[in-house]
């Protein structure tokens, strides 16, 4: 099966068992915009948990915050915005489609470099156990030679990003002679900047002074209350605010499920530091959260760091978290060193004093800030894509089954009746409703035992209790693992304990 198949399979499975479906679909569905069902709405729910767990309970100096999606239109003036939120685009006349042209050059080097990656896999299948990767990388001459274009083209994307310099992209793109993937030509228009920020009105005003933004990050939010956090909280430096909420951007090219949304929820971190100390944090933060996504056990291999070259208009230093996703390693979520640039140009636009005062250096100043910002639903894809396989069973069944962690999954424990009859029943709801007050349960009496594994597993319930005649004299069930299918007889007494054990979220916080 292609990586290509096997997204258009963990898309339908998403959908078929109510984890996500297109918004407004009886309309045909909007362009990059999705909806959470049954299932999705509780995984999301336990991601965002797992987050905010690890970020606000576990630091004593990270507190929480909920800020309005919708702020004083100067905000945005002072971030930078209004200004320079903008993507490069470019047609393709032919087929009429919309390109992000930095999007096109990072493909075309991808590409580059799969072919080095193919040419040193031949190699070491031709040397075998003698086989020299460093020598072979540094005197093949055909790596040499894709290297080399490779890193010239990198160099002049870099260049023309950073200068803002359109006409450099455009060439570019012609001197590589990138084609259009829809209609094979290279018949380009010109490079245009496009916002990425959607405008509406407040109230009844229709004119410019009524135009205002849906955010298109949280971080904004976290900055305009940085003061009244400080002060009622008394925070001291180092610290925290945390935020979980919608963001919005107008993609110009959205595509990928929901890897890439038009409404999007992000999780950011704002940490404040003293001026000059910002790089030792950003070393740490940038470990901190790798060791985060590690502790979901999706395999380490699946995440590297990708260092920016074209930092945004705030950064000093910036890179990405990477994730394997199935059409390959992508941003799943960014770390910024921002300077003072937010607080000190919301400083300039308000006109307001926006400094704290350092008690042990004796000093005021503009915090530096190291930002983490992931995206929900890139997690949610991260995860839900790792966790489906499709197995081919030693009975020569297959089965689908999602390897969530267990924390994360949406049911963590399904309760069956062997039979509709003789009182299991009865016993079953006894059960669940005693459980329900520590899991999320699904009470399931329809079909075959097997079947209703099949179910579970597809929706990737760790555990499945059965309950048969003997329960009733001896109170003990089947358990069933979901991973290894195994099945054990234990008392009902210990069901609660084993259950926890497995799906709390401290089994993810220790390996952190
Ligand atoms: P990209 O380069 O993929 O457009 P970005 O660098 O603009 O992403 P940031 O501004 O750093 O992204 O946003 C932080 C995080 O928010 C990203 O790492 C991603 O997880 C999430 N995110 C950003 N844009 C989207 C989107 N359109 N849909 C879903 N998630 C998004």
């Amino acid at each position: 099966m292609t990586q290509e198949e096997l997204f258009k399979n963990i898309i339908s499975h998403a959908k078929e068992y109510g984890f996500i479906f297109p918004s407004s679909e009886i309309y045909d569905g909007l362009s990059a915009v999705y909806d959470y069902g049954q299932m999705g709405v509780e995984l999301k729910n336990n991601i965002k948990k797992y987050w905010w767990d690890a970020m606000v309970r576990l630091n004593e100096n990270i507190v929480g915050l909920d800020s309005a999606i919708f702020m004083h239109p100067r905000t945005w003036e002072a971030s930078g915005h209004v200004g320079a939120f903008n993507d490069p685009l470019i047609d393709n006349k032919d087929s009429k489609k919309r390109y992000r042209a930095d999007v096109l050059l990072e493909d075309y080097i991808a590409k580059i470099d799969e072919k080095i990656e193919k040419e040193v896999e031949k190699g070491r299948r031709k040397w075998g156990e003698s086989f020299d990767e460093e020598q072979f990388r540094a005197t093949n001459p055909n790596v040499l030679r894709n290297k080399q274009k490779r890193d010239s083209v990198h160099e002049r994307m870099a260049e023309a990003l950073n200068a803002n310099d359109l006409a450099a992209l455009k060439q570019l793109i012609v001197d590589c002679e990138i084609a259009c993937p829809i209609s094979g030509t290279k018949n380009w228009t010109d490079v245009r900047q496009f916002n990425l920020m959607f405008s509406t009105q407040l109230g009844s005003v229709s004119d410019e002074s009524g135009t205002i933004y849906l955010r298109p990050e949280t971080a904004q939010g976290i900055f305009v209350n940085f003061l009244n956090v400080q002060k009622t909280g008394r925070m001291k430096i180092p610290f925290g605010i945390a935020q979980i909420g919608k963001a919005f951007r107008n993609e110009i090219v959205a595509r990928q499920f929901i890897f890439r949304m038009r409404e999007f929820e992000q999780m950011e971190m704002q940490f404040f530091v003293r001026p000059g100390q910002e790089m030792q944090w950003y070393e740490k933060w940038k470990a901190t959260r790798l060791a985060w996504h590690k502790a979901l056990g999706l395999g380490d291999e699946k995440y590297r760091y990708h260092d920016h070259e074209k930092l945004a208009h705030y950064a000093n230093a910036a890179c990405d978290i990477e994730f394997d996703f199935p059409f390959g390693f992508k941003e799943l979520e960014g770390i910024h060193s921002r300077t003072d640039f937010d607080l000190g140009n919301h400083q300039k636009f308000s006109g307001r004093k926006i400094q704290y005062f350092d008690p042990e250096t004796n000093e005021n100043y503009v915090p530096y800030v190291i930002e983490t910002s992931i995206g929900v639903d890139r997690t949610f894809l991260a995860v839900f894509s790792a966790a489906y396989k499709e197995e081919k069973l030693e009975n020569g069944e297959e089965r689908v089954v999602l390897k969530l962690p267990a924390a994360l999954a949406p049911v963590k424990v399904a309760v069956f009746p062997l039979v509709k009859k003789d009182g299991l029943p009865e016993k079953a709801r006894e059960i669940m409703d005693e459980l329900k007050f520590d899991f999320n349960c699904q009470y399931d009496e329809k079909d075959s035992i097997g079947k209703r594994y099949r179910r579970q597993d597809a929706i990737g319930t760790p555990y499945c209790v059965t309950i048969d005649h003997q329960t009733l004299e001896d109170n003990c069930v089947t358990l069933r693992d979901r991973d290894t299918m195994e099945q054990t007889r234990i008392p009902i007494s210990e069901l609660r304990g084993i259950i926890e054990s497995k799906v709390d979220y401290k089994q993810l916080f220790k390996k952190m």
